[in-house]
């Protein structure tokens, strides 16, 4: 088996507090991906191809059961994909996803830093009673002991609950309002990038479900995926909701975002 990106779908949005439809985010990812209005070349340079260097493992197949129960069968499932050789890119699915994305890998990644892109920080204990929210899945990260370091950028939303949070789990923190574009990032571990399509600036992803005006730029993401100093170990791509989106733009968004991790994933493996 040569080295390739996994793509594994996880369509599951019954833990979005405010509005569903980003379990249909794997399958609109997949169509961006595979349309003919765009080939399959990075900006590395480097060509995709279909089954031999981006591999579909197809979507994980969710019980009809409580949200422990689900995060357990996404885990169970993850966990038997990850491969040093074989990096994964999970499509979601709300940012639910990310907590037992996360813990699959930090079995076969110890000390994980997590890398963290959302117009939100997700940390609360958990959100009107769900503690499986996707307004909490770093939460539960953190307190599970699954990162070393957990690094969010594009946050503009930080509100009191979540202050405390911060200060509890020593999260750090690039503030939107702090952006100036010129910032380092350095992981010093193998590094898990979760990318919440929110973090970007509704202009330029209006398809999800939280529309939070002044983010970031689709250039201000692909130079953070690219500039980043660190090994990028997994992905994921969060936050898809295709009954906002118009006319398919955010997930041409979604997709290219998906395009250059992989390339940065293969390019440095
Ligand atoms: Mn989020
Ligand atoms: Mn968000």
């Amino acid at each position: 088996m040569g080295r390739a990106v996994v793509l594994v779908g996880v369509p599951w949005d019954d833990q979005s507090s405010f509005m569903r439809g980003a379990a249909g985010g794997p399958d609109a990812i997949r169509r961006a991906l595979a349309s003919p209005s765009a080939n399959q070349s990075t900006e590395r340079g480097f060509d995709l191809a279909f089954g031999a260097t981006l591999i579909d493992a197809g979507d994980v197949s969710l019980p009809d059961a409580g949200p422990g129960e689900v995060a357990d069968a996404i885990t169970a499932r993850v966990s038997a994909l990850v491969d040093d050789e074989r990096p994964i890119v999970a499509l979601g699915g709300d940012h639910a996803v990310t907590f037992p994305l996360v813990r699959a890998h930090a079995s076969r990644f110890p000390r994980l830093h997590v890398l963290h892109l959302d117009a939100h920080p997700d940390l609360y204990d958990d959100f009107e009673g769900k503690p499986y929210s996707h307004a909490s899945p770093f939460a539960r990260i953190m307190e599970s002991g699954l990162a070393a370091r957990l690094v969010q950028v594009g946050i503009r939303t930080l509100n009191e609950a979540q202050r405390g949070q911060v200060r509890r789990f020593g999260v750090e923190q690039v503030p939107m309002r702090d952006w100036t574009g010129r910032e380092r990032l350095t992981f010093d571990g193998p590094v898990y990038l979760s990318v919440d399509l929110d973090v970007l600036d509704p202009a330029f992803a209006p398809g999800v479900s939280h529309h939070e005006p002044g983010g970031l730029s689709v250039r201000d993401v692909l130079r953070l995926i690219e500039g980043f100093e660190g090994p990028l170990v997994g992905a994921d791509v969060v936050e898809l909701n295709p009954v906002r989106d118009r006319d398919g733009v955010t997930a041409m968004v979604a997709a290219k975002l998906v395009r250059e991790i992989a390339a940065r994933m293969l390019a440095t493996r």
